[in-house]
């Protein structure tokens, strides 16, 4: 696979509107998820082997020292790598005695090119971890009657725009980085004064969240300064400091995780060489590969898989843009029944819920269905709300421009 860009490692020369124009092929970096990035370096997997950095030479057991010297965490590079396994010393290292085809590509560390991910290191890793450690502090403090208050309270929180959840929290390994990056915005809430006393007490915990905001927002930025970078950078330093200190008690392996040493040590160094972690995520490519393989294989009867997916990855292309869209333009409103901000929503599902002559089911499930498909809206056709202060109108009935009339009233409702 790596022979044409090794064989043209000089020059491609393409011919584009009739002039010949050189291309220079590089391999830049590699996005790839711990396990991934092991296999491209050769280097042992798991966290327990001797030095499990794919990019430093750090002993294991300084995984979770935040305050190493630059000077202790020597880079690995393609000529220590070979001298190491030349002299049989590969298993010293942590890695694979075999060559790295990657070794033969001059501008190129692989150690170094196996940037980190961000979506898998934060969302489904350390802000994992940390929200599994919080349950655990809250059950020794107060059982599971106050994880279950924790778990109320998330739930409490009212819907708003850019906020899905949350049913599925109490399922909390099954969830996706989504629903992650939701929980992420309002465990702080959630959390505050749930408990007193306590060896770590709820205060500290609180801290740990505010910064862990903190330093997420600024993950997210699509542009750095130098004076940015080091901001993040002690930003990092200070949430990994307290995340140690914090949970170290409750885990067994006083919080040694390869992730936290990632973040902690290379995720600005790659920022620096490769720009902004957004551009550094595995997540697009997973969303493909979720949209175009693992739904079509599921779908499929598993008997002469690749020509299936080829035909459903076809009709799903060919359908999408063939499909009759059917607009139906509003033409004349009705009586206003009510006027709503977003926030009034819940409330006024439960009073309809209560009042003595309820409105159709349909008028309380369309309701609450209101700010998803909102969202929804907003995502699919690319609209960003210019505030989010939104104002909801539901009227009785409205007058479509094919004539049809759609209607909101009891009285309508379950009639053809
Ligand atoms: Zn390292």
């Amino acid at each position: 696979m790596l022979q044409p860009l090794l064989e043209k490692s000089e020059a491609l020369y393409f011919g584009i509107n009739g002039q010949v124009i050189t291309f220079a092929a590089r391999i830049s970096f590699f996005l790839a998820d711990m396990f991934e990035a092991d296999d491209i370096t050769a280097t042992y997997k798991g966290a327990r082997c001797k030095m499990p950095c794919h990019t430093c030479i750090v002993l294991q057991s300084d995984l979770n020292n935040m305050s190493l010297k630059l000077e202790n965490v020597p880079h690995r590079t393609h000529e220590n790598m070979k001298q190491v396994i030349n002299d049989g010393q590969g298993k010293e290292y942590s890695v694979h005695s075999v060559e790295n085809s990657f070794w033969k590509f001059l501008n190129l560390n692989i150690y170094e090119a196996c940037v980190p991910d961000r979506m898998h290191h934060i969302d489904l890793g350390l802000f994992k971890y940390q929200l599994e450690f919080t349950q655990d502090i809250l059950k020794v403090v107060g059982g599971t009657e106050l994880q279950k208050k924790f778990d109320d309270r998330l739930r409490q929180i009212p819907r708003f725009l850019g906020l899905k959840l949350l049913h599925k929290l109490g399922h909390l390994n099954v969830l996706a980085a989504s629903d992650y990056r939701n929980i992420m915005k309002i465990t702080l809430f959630a959390l505050d004064e749930i408990f007193e006393g306590n060896e770590i007490t709820c205060k500290e915990l609180c801290e740990l969240y505010a910064k862990f905001s903190k330093m997420y927002i600024m993950s997210r930025k699509e542009m750095y300064t130098e004076e940015d970078l080091k901001i993040f950078e002690s930003a990092i330093i200070d949430w990994c400091i307290d995340f140690k200190k914090i949970f170290s008690p409750l885990s067994t392996t006083d919080c040694n995780f390869p992730k936290l040493h990632s973040w902690r040590y290379h995720a600005v160094p790659a920022i620096r060489k490769y720009g902004a972690l957004n551009g550094l995520s595995t997540e697009t490519y997973e969303t493909l590969h979720k949209s175009y393989v693992k739904t079509p294989y599921r779908l499929s009867n598993r008997k002469n898989v690749m020509r299936q997916l080829v035909n459903a990855v076809k009709h799903k292309e060919l359908t999408s843009s063939a499909k009759k869209v059917i607009h139906r333009k509003a033409k004349g409103f009705e009586k206003v029944l009510w006027e709503l901000t977003l926030d009034n929503i819940d409330q006024k599902i439960k009073s309809l819920k209560k009042s003595e002559n309820p409105s159709h089911s349909n008028f309380i499930e369309g309701l609450s269905q209101l700010i998803s498909t909102l969202d929804t809206f907003l995502d699919t056709s690319s609209q960003e709300s210019e505030s989010d202060e939104f104002y909801i109108k539901i009227y009785d009935s409205v007058h479509l421009e094919d004539r049809h009339i759609l209607r909101t009233t009891g009285e309508f409702q379950g009639k053809e």
